[in-house]
């Protein structure tokens, strides 16, 4: 966990999403934000860049605009949001948290690799700020309704208070998925295992070319214990994710190995 803050001040938030500023569910991560105490600094991108990942703009510059009171706008990846939001825009207030999301819809399973949502909170947690990132699952052609984000807020809300009474480990982020509607319970999870293997579409464009889609579907793999089994029980789901992701069983059996030398 940082340092507390003096009691002088709020704790500080920083917002910020994958599905661009103006997504609902950054609206509500701001409300939850604000009813569990903290004070929001929202830099989020000037539009969606869901499945981004970890993407960091190194060959162009980037563009800030000031959207409000303490809100920014970036013409970039969410990773680049939370980089120039720490290293830069908040440098004289730095944040105590960083919140990512509410996705609209889930990181589940392998989704946390492609995911722009999860990367916000691996590039706080790189940048030593602790970071929770929030996702909702819903199809994407049955959004929620309104009072579905009044139950997943309440969920967050108590959330980001678990975390902030609890120590918070180095190096380790949160990936919480919330299911659609009032949750049943709450879940500490392991990943489970998500493939979009099947999904590419190849059709012809209207000048005769072919032209392919990654779409949505995937195969899933839920398993005992996993985030994917969690939500589909209708329970809040939390993940704890570490940025080192060595296999240490294979780097073990890698440095025991006999037989011609590798190098
Ligand atoms: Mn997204």
């Amino acid at each position: 966990m940082s340092a507390p803050p003096d009691s002088a001040r709020p704790r500080r938030a920083l917002i910020s999403n994958d599905d661009g500023i103006h997504s609902p569910g950054l609206a509500a991560l701001e409300r939850a934000a604000v009813a569990a105490g903290f004070e929001t600094y929202v830099v989020a991108p000037d539009r969606e860049q869901s499945a981004s990942s970890h993407a960091l703009t190194m060959h162009r510059p980037l563009r800030v605009a000031k959207a409000g009171e303490r809100r920014w706008v970036v013409d970039g990846t969410p990773t680049d949001c939370v980089n120039l939001a720490l290293c830069s825009i908040l440098k004289e207030t730095p944040p105590d948290m960083v919140f990512s999301g509410i996705n609209l819809g889930p990181n589940l399973g392998d989704d946390v690799t492609y995911s722009g949502t999860v990367a916000c909170a691996f590039e706080g947690t790189l940048l030593g700020v602790p970071s929770i990132a929030f996702s909702l699952d819903f199809r994407r052609d049955d959004p929620p309704a309104e009072e579905a984000w009044a139950e997943t807020e309440a969920a967050v809300v108590k959330v980001i208070l678990f975390a902030t009474a609890n120590p918070f480990p180095r190096e380790t982020l949160w990936n919480v998925n919330f299911p659609s509607g009032q949750p049943v319970g709450v879940r500490a999870t392991r990943m489970g295992r998500r493939r979009y293997g099947e999904s590419v579409v190849e059709k012809i464009d209207p000048r005769g070319r072919p032209y392919f889609w990654i779409g949505g579907a995937h195969i899933d793999t839920a398993g005992d214990g996993t985030d994917l089994s969690a939500v589909a029980d209708g329970y809040v789901s939390i993940t704890p994710l570490h940025l080192d992701m060595t296999d240490y069983r294979a780097l073990a059996e890698l440095t025991g190995r006999k037989g011609p030398d590798l190098l």
